[in-house]
């Protein structure tokens, strides 16, 4: 029996390593296009300054993990074309790799809006080791102007790391506030000052009319100086390949609760896939998934059929930036009465209301819906968090 992997990221890796635990005889292939071992990818946006090196980004495991688990790591090799009749999958070289059992863990491409000029030279996105390579050498050389499109988390971070360049930095957010999906208003406003006040220029509301080489034209008429764009507006799943082949496609590779999808012998895991509707492009989801399906190929190579299910959880949402740490959890945006000056008793008997202290460094918010505890922010100093656990 044969497994091949194509893609060499944490999905891929986690399924090669439960299916390798149960099953020591199976042949295990991944193949990655990347030319390293798979790595911490949330680390890209985190080591963006003038001391980067590519050894800042941790790989998952070193080099003997591979051989001493007897799994074929191929890397630099990009899976263009597959075969499903003859049970082959091929690489720009030309080169096959024949499998039993197929799994699509190939991520997904940064998301490029229909910008005009987002086709232009000074227009870069960051997803892979390479992104972060080629963007520090460019920045390397003195003093530029950026501008990052999307006021999401990896932007916020990406404009962090090009201010550390000395850098004039501009980020350009299509909605009202900053991480509008993980913070409530009072998060959303002190992220925005803590930028400004580290000298970057923030365009809330603000939608890029075009970008042409050395500038980034906003709808407003405003003209910013931009060397470089860097677009971060999401992800785009990876599904070619597997549509090539009968897979039924959605907003990514459709599977169900056991990770497979319709064709028979082909799963798909992490940030390619799409679960029973809904994909989210988490690292432990991809880690988890991944952790599943293994198990599942493990028991439908030997014909067992009590496949596992994977469920996805409640994910929290942490970051670290300008020296600021930041932890949420649940849900913390809505209609929430203001009810701090309560004891945790009344506040209990209010259908929405939320909790406020305000500490040395930021603030603690406690959200309830119903008596229950339902979402948390912690600014500023993040210690508790280990301890929260949502009702
Ligand atoms: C900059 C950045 C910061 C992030 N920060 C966070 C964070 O703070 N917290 C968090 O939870 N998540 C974060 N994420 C998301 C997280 O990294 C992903 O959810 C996770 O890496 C998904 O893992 P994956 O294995 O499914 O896909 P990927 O990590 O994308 O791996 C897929 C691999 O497949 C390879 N591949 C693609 N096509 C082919 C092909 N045809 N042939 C061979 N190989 C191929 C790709 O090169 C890649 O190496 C971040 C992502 C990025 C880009």
């Amino acid at each position: 029996m044969r497994v091949l992997i194509i893609g060499a990221g944490v999905a891929g890796l986690s399924v090669a390593k439960s299916l390798r635990a149960l099953n020591e005889e199976v042949d295990i292939t991944i193949v990655g296009r990347e030319g390293v071992l798979p790595y911490f990818r949330p680390a890209l946006t985190k080591v963006l300054s003038p001391n980067f090196k590519p050894g800042l980004v941790r790989a998952i495991e070193k080099e003997e993990f591979f051989t001493d688990n007897g799994i074929e790591f191929v890397r630099d090799k990009d899976i263009v074309s597959v075969d499903y009749q003859k049970k082959c999958a091929v690489d720009e070289a030309g080169s096959s790799y024949v499998f039993d059992v197929l799994v699509f863990a190939n991520g997904a491409d940064c998301f490029v809006p229909p910008i005009k000029g987002s086709d232009c030279d000074s227009v870069y996105t960051i997803r892979e080791l390479s992104d972060v390579e080629k963007l520090c050498s460019l920045l390397d050389g003195g003093k530029k102007s950026v501008t990052v499109i999307g006021g999401g988390v990896l932007g916020l971070e990406a404009a962090e790391g090009f201010r550390k360049f000395g850098c004039e930095v501009s980020v350009v957010e299509l909605f009202p506030s900053l991480l509008g999906r993980q913070l409530d208003s009072d998060g959303s406003v002190l992220v925005k000052s803590l930028f400004e006040d580290n000298g970057i220029s923030i365009y809330t509301d603000s939608k890029t009319k075009e970008i042409v080489n050395g500038t980034v034209v906003l709808e407003s008429g405003e003209i910013l100086n931009s060397d470089i764009t860097v677009i971060s507006a999401g992800v785009k799943t990876r599904t070619a390949l597997a549509e090539s082949i009968g897979v039924e496609i959605g907003r990514g590779i459709k599977v169900n609760e056991f990770l497979q999808t319709n064709v028979e012998g082909v799963f798909a895991v992490g940030d390619c896939a799409e679960v029973n509707g809904l994909g989210i492009g988490l690292w432990k989801v991809a880690m988890d998934q991944g952790s599943t399906a293994g198990e599942n190929i493990a028991k439908f190579i030997n014909g067992e059929s009590d496949f596992s299910s994977f469920c996805f959880g409640t994910y929290c949402f942490t970051t670290n930036l300008f020296r600021t740490p930041i932890f949420s959890l649940g849900v913390v945006s809505g209609e929430y009465e203001d009810a701090s000056a309560l004891s945790e008793e009344d506040i209990k008997k209010k259908d929405a209301a939320f909790k406020k202290v305000v500490t040395d460094k930021g603030y603690e918010k406690f959200f309830y819906t119903n008596g229950k505890l339902t979402g948390v922010v912690l600014f500023g100093k993040i210690a508790k968090a280990t301890k929260i656990k949502l009702d």
